[in-house]
């Protein structure tokens, strides 16, 4: 992996390089230490699944390596991060694969809980990507009505959901809604305004961009996440995940389709804005609470 982060209490990641790992570090404990040969090595924590990993190639590169990378370890590093190996093995850095979408933790980990935490505590910056990377802004009725379901679904124990992707795996988890009467926001993809016009029968734009019916037809019209997929970058070991948004008149006629890259910096960049300059939307917030809340406590 390409990330890290200091402390299993943290939240976000980092790329791995020298000098920021040294200067947050000072070399000192309980990231740097010497392992049972005398070596000196070094040590930080998956940002996706909170287990240890040693980063290797900071200081000598092995062959036919160009950067450093971390590797998660088989073992608890004391003082810093407590080896967790079932959520080690479900870690897309550890092993990124095809999930099935109904695959769940047997229970809710810590990892779990501080997935659903920053799902409840971050729902606006979740929605403001959700409502960016689909063009469509989801009412606040559609939004209970979806975390509704994630709480249904018990979203926060699906296997693929880390702390990097909780805003994507929050969209995934919420199965198919109804998007009739939502409106599109201005900078939508104009394919999506022109696929739900032209396929989609009965249903049109209006001029202040909500999708109505065109008759007193009834007119079904849904959007759904599908195909979570991670897959590692050959080189630097950065992780690519996505999924497929797919807006349909009902499940075999696809009315539109597009990729959504899960953007996990552009979240941590996000989480990190604090302060007037943060424009928080806090009935979100307490809306997600409502819905979720009591799953903490
Ligand atoms: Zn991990």
């Amino acid at each position: 992996m390409d990330v890290y982060k200091l402390r299993p209490e943290n939240a976000g990641s980092q790329h791995i390089d020298r000098e920021t790992f040294e200067a947050q570090t000072l070399r000192d404990k309980p990231w740097y230490r010497q392992n049972g040969k005398g070596e000196d090595v070094q040590y930080a924590v998956c940002p996706a699944c909170d287990n240890p990993i040693q980063i290797i190639g900071l200081y000598r590169l092995p062959p036919r390596v160009n950067n450093p990378f971390g590797r998660h370890t088989g073992q608890s590093v004391p003082d810093l991060a407590e080896l967790d190996p079932e959520e080690r093995d479900n870690c897309p850095y550890f092993k990124p694969r095809p999930r099935e979408k109904s695959a769940r933790r047997r229970s809710l980990t810590p990892v779990s809980q501080k997935i659903l935490r920053t799902l409840i505590e971050q729902f606006d910056r979740v929605v403001y990507l959700l409502r960016k990377q689909t063009g469509i802004q989801f009412s606040r009725n559609l939004l209970r009505k979806m975390l509704e379901t994630y709480r249904a679904e018990k979203g926060y124990l699906y296997i693929g959901a880390t702390l990097l992707n909780v805003p994507w795996i929050f969209a995934y988890m919420s199965n198919s809604q109804s998007i009739v009467g939502q409106y599109l926001r201005e900078d939508s993809d104009p394919d999506l305004i022109l696929a739900i016009q032209d396929r989609a029968p009965n249903a049109m734009i209006s001029d202040d961009r909500q999708i109505c019916r065109k008759t007193k037809d009834f007119l079904s019209l849904a959007v759904c996440f599908i195909h979570h997929r991670e897959s590692k970058d050959r080189d630097d070991g950065g992780l690519m995940e996505s999924m497929k948004m797919v807006v349909s008149t009902d499940p075999d006629r696809w009315v539109h389709q597009k990729v959504i890259p899960f953007d996990h910096q552009e979240f941590q960049r996000l989480v990190q804005i604090h302060g007037e300059k943060a424009r928080r939307q806090m009935d979100l917030v307490e809306m997600a609470k409502e819905v979720l809340g009591d799953l903490l406590s």
